[in-house]
């Protein structure tokens, strides 16, 4: 598929990443289902995509007309089916957990078109594991990880497994150019190339945190002015969730064995007091509304 044919695109779960995804697919002119488990998930995805489109405008990245159009190509569902039914492209973005992504897939399978891409938005786990799920579909699933927000960072780092058929890594570099990003082509591997070494250094931060060695603040800083990183990476860790954190760095333990991997102490204490960073407004830093 040529990136100006993909018309239709159908967005699994509405929360951080997903209603952004679907926020830079209807800017691009796609139709987007953004498809959510309830009622009220959907709603509060389609309300942050909506308030995003507005801060656009505030900016002046968006004219009125353009956010209204982009507003326009947007449906929430809470039913798969109609979600996918007409897709091009799906993307998942649930929870980073297998035992949400198969049944997921081993669905959407059931009701995506023969040809649609089937892309995952997992920031590490088995892109394989997760298209076996599709079954006769498999060879259509690749790794499309998104980052955070996704109308500002412009990486897409396309996973392929080694049951991915050659056309529908074209399509998924074509979906990417229709959606203006940056992209690099990784093998599956636990963490691909971003997260494994992503959350290295936000553990070691962590870590650092936790041995008294500096304060958060301090070692943000210096990462961004000593080594000219945009953000430090305790605060990356905030933006992206300091329970996505959790659950990334367990599974790369368990894979990859290394004692870099370990989630230190007090991640662990921060995620069970529900301090998740940026989205519940405490982590290693605190965050206004
Ligand atoms: P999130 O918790 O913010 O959102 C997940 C959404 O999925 C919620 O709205 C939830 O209601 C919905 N959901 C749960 N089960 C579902 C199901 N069975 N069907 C449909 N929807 C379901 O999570 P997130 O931070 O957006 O992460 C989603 C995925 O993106 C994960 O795989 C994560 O690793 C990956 N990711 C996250 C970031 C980040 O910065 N947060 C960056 C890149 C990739």
């Amino acid at each position: 598929m040529k990136a100006t044919e993909f018309q239709r695109i159908a967005v699994l779960g509405a929360g951080t990443m997903g209603h952004g995804i679907a926020l830079v697919a209807a800017t691009a002119g796609l139709e987007v289902q953004l498809f959510d488990i309830d009622e009220a998930s959907v709603t509060r995805g389609a309300a942050r995509l909506r308030s995003a489109l507005d801060e656009g405008v505030a900016r002046g990245k968006l004219t009125p007309e353009a956010r209204d159009a982009a507003w326009s190509r947007v449906v929430t569902t809470t039913t798969l089916a109609a979600a996918v039914s007409q897709a091009d492209a799906v993307i998942e973005a649930v929870p980073e957990r297998m035992d949400l992504k198969r049944p997921l897939f081993e669905a959407v399978a059931q009701h995506a078109p023969a040809q649609a891409l089937l892309g995952t938005n997992t920031s590490s786990l088995s892109i394989r594991a997760i298209a076996d799920a599709a079954g006769a579909r498999a060879s259509r699933v690749v790794g499309l990880h998104f980052f955070n927000p996704p109308h500002l960072v412009k990486l897409l780092e396309i996973v392929r497994s080694e049951v991915v058929a050659v056309d529908a890594m074209d399509d998924a570099r074509a979906l990417g150019e229709r959606l203006g990003r940056e992209m690099i082509v990784v093998s599956d591997s636990p963490g691909f190339a971003t997260s494994r070494l992503g959350v290295v250094l936000g553990l070691e931060a962590m870590r650092m945190v936790e041995q008294g060695v500096a304060s958060a603040r301090d070692i943000d800083t210096a990462m961004r002015l000593g080594y000219g990183h945009k953000m430090g990476p305790l605060e990356v860790s905030d933006l992206v969730g300091l329970d996505v954190r959790l659950a990334i760095a367990e599974y790369l333990h368990a894979q990859l064995g290394g004692e870099q991997y370990r989630p230190p102490e007090i991640l662990r204490r921060l995620v069970n007091e529900g301090a998740l960073g940026k989205k519940s407004g405490q982590g290693f830093h605190l965050w206004s509304a």
